[in-house]
């Protein structure tokens, strides 16, 4: 230690799974209009922000070395934008301690991005409009938004357009995960593969879901879960079949691909049964990890400032 005191700021930020992922059309600037319902889980990623001479980043945790510690980073170019769009010119040393399964649908990366946003905001003092906030967020993902509100939400347009779903009760999710990644542009090349000589309507939000979650009913829930990414990241990566059909004969009362995958979720009736789906899965070793997470729990959060230290 060299005795100089580092203002410095840590960020807990959530991962994601899509309770619905209805995918449209390709839109004229390349993306897919989507349809969504967010559902942030509390599997964690610890973002800490600190002064320092030079912009910097390093990555810790188990995924440490899946995840660039660059300028190509989501959370360095987060921190860059924010000051380049503010007038700031106040370097700062990043460090993700990184929870959050890396290329496994569950938005890591975009979570990092939120978290950077608003640990530099508080750093830098500078109390940004929400509305400016969630427009640089946009700018840096379509699922970063998301990440800055949490909870359950309704997104449109590519993703980026959220509006808070009303809830009832906690869900808990068992999520087994598969360390070889997919890559979420080769999930959407796939899915347009898949269905190049159907028409594709545009996207509508099913009422399922909203019934479910609104009524805290976890067994509606569970039939109203879908996502269209589904067939084509099994498609690309077929054992993932394997993991849904063992979970279910486990107890799950549903399982779902997260996102773009390989992350598959399983929904469980309560946390008992959750703890049992671990050991089974664990038992059955369909897949590396097996990792339990409750939703919904809030966005990107100040959860210390050491200040001065
Ligand atoms: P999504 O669900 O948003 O499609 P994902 O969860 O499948 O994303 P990420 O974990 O966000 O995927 O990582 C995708 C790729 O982004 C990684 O392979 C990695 O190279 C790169 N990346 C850049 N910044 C980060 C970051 N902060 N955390 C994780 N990956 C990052």
């Amino acid at each position: 230690m060299t005795g100089r005191r580092t203002p410095a700021i840590e960020v807990r930020v959530p991962a994601k799974v899509n309770l619905e992922l209805r995918v449209g059309p390709v839109r004229d600037d390349g993306f897919h209009a989507l349809s969504t319902v967010y559902h942030a889980v509390d599997i964690v990623d610890d973002v800490t922000v600190r002064r320092a001479d030079d912009w910097g980043i390093e990555v810790t945790g188990p995924y440490a070395d899946r995840v660039p510690a660059d300028d190509t980073n989501l959370a360095y170019r987060a921190a860059r934008l924010l000051a380049s769009d503010r007038g700031v010119d106040d370097p700062v040393h990043i460090e993700i301690a990184k929870t959050i399964p890396v290329a496994g649908g569950m938005a890591g990366g975009s979570a990092d991005a939120a978290a950077t946003l608003v640990g530099c905001d508080a750093l830098w003092g500078l109390d940004t409009p929400r509305p400016d906030l969630e427009r640089l967020a946009a700018r840096l993902g379509s699922d970063v938004p998301f990440l800055l509100t949490g909870g359950t939400a309704l997104g449109s347009g590519r993703g980026e357009q959220v509006v808070p779903v009303l809830t009832q009760g906690t869900f808990h999710w068992v999520f087994a995960l598969h360390h070889g990644g997919l890559s979420t542009k080769d999930v959407y090349a796939e899915l347009d593969r898949l269905r190049a000589d159907e028409p594709v309507a545009d996207p509508e939000p099913g009422q399922d879901v909203m019934a479910a979650l609104r009524a805290g009913d976890v067994e509606q829930l569970a039939s109203a879960l879908h996502n269209d990414l589904e067939d084509a990241a099994c498609s690309l990566e077929p054992h993932l079949r394997t993991t849904m059909a063992t979970g279910l004969e486990q107890g799950a009362l549903a399982a779902i691909v997260s996102g773009s995958g390989p992350t598959v979720a399983f929904l469980a009736r309560d946390n008992t049964a959750a703890l049992d789906l671990m050991v089974g899965l664990s038992a059955e070793a369909v897949a590396d990890e097996v990792v339990h997470g409750r939703g919904p729990v809030g966005g990107a959060h100040v959860t210390s400032d050491p200040g001065l230290r």
